[in-house]
């Protein structure tokens, strides 16, 4: 088993229930350190139940995460298939974003070895799941963030421009600006009409409606908080404007109950899958239930933003 990518908390949680279902079905379980690069390295630990104790409650990942450009190439991921066999390794798990999953199966492709993906990526942007590991965790650190800042913009008058991440996805930003009442949203998902934006603002400013707060994703197509503030301090030289970028707090911090519970469903299964002969998939749940996607099919995808949810952030911010 390895953590692959991008950390987001709940893995831990996952790395738990996948060794202790392991050693449960009498399987031998191994971690992998520092993700493909360990496995090149010959980073690798045997696992018991006591290595994993402790652990369901901290966010980060005890296998530690990381990227292998070596894992790229054939001569990488053959040392690393060497490392696996002389321990008599046949089964990988590996938790992290669509990156990992394609690396697992051009590695699985390559040497006919197993491999079972698990979403843990704080970001919700997986094909083939509702839930990815960490990003419950993540939005509420930035709702908790949000609420700070909402403090202390009521207090002046001011209006801040909240960054959150999502490079490609936006809902993170959707669903912390949907609980803390932000006016508008910005998200990568939907081309963002500053002129629009901009009308609203200064409308608004006309009826004296206090405005506080507006968030934007990292990677929304217009730019991040700084481009968006830079904009609006040109257009409303009246707005005391004020940017938060809350940045890399968002991948860390005890994981919710939530992110625990599906880690440790998805874990669970990620074993069951490969003791049943389940090979290849990203275990996945949808509508509640676990759901099997197959590897080449786990890939980034921007489930459709809902129209509705659009709406709902206009009219609640008018
Ligand atoms: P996140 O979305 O959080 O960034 P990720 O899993 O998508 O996570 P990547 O950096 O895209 O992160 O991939 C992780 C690692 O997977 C890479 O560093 C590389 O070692 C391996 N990998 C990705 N794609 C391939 C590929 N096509 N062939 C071999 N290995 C790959």
């Amino acid at each position: 088993m390895l953590t692959s990518g991008g950390d987001s908390p709940g893995m831990n949680a996952c790395v738990r229930a996948v060794v202790r279902t392991g050693l449960y079905h009498n399987l031998e379980v191994f971690g992998i350190v520092r993700g493909y690069a360990g496995m090149i390295e010959d980073d690798i630990q045997p696992m018991n139940s006591r290595s994993v104790a402790n652990i369901i409650q901290r966010g980060g990942t005890i296998l530690k995460t990381a990227r292998s450009k070596e894992f790229r190439t054939p001569e990488g991921r053959k040392k690393a298939y060497a490392n696996l066999r002389k321990r008599g390794i046949d089964g990988l798990v590996v938790i992290g974003g669509d990156g990992s999953f394609n690396g697992a199966q051009v590695f699985s492709n390559e040497f006919d070895i197993p491999c079972i993906g698990i979403p843990g990526t704080i970001d919700k942007d997986i094909a083939g799941t509702d839930f990815t590991i960490g990003f419950d965790t993540a939005v509420n650190t930035a709702v908790e963030a949000i609420d700070k800042i909402r403090d202390t913009a009521d207090a002046h008058d001011r209006l801040f421009i909240i960054e959150v991440m999502g490079r490609d996805a936006g809902y993170i930003a959707l669903h912390s600006g949907i609980s803390t009442g932000a006016e508008h949203i910005l998200i990568p998902e939907r081309k963002t009409d500053i002129e629009a934006m901009l009308r609203s603002l200064e409308e608004k400013e006309k009826r004296q409606k206090l405005v506080n707060l507006v968030v934007v994703a990292e990677g929304d197509d217009f730019g991040g908080g700084n481009e968006v503030s830079k904009i609006i301090r040109e257009r409303l030289p009246n707005a005391d404007v004020r940017v938060c970028i809350l940045g890399h707090i968002q991948r860390g911090g005890a994981p919710t109950c939530l992110d625990r519970v599906i880690a440790s469903r998805m874990g669970y299964s990620a074993v069951e899958c490969l003791i049943e002969g389940r090979h290849n998939v990203m275990v996945g749940i949808v509508n509640n239930r676990m759901h099997y996607t197959p590897l080449d099919k786990a890939v980034k995808a921007t489930q459709k933003i809902s129209e509705e949810w659009l709406k709902i952030v206009k009219i609640l911010a008018s």
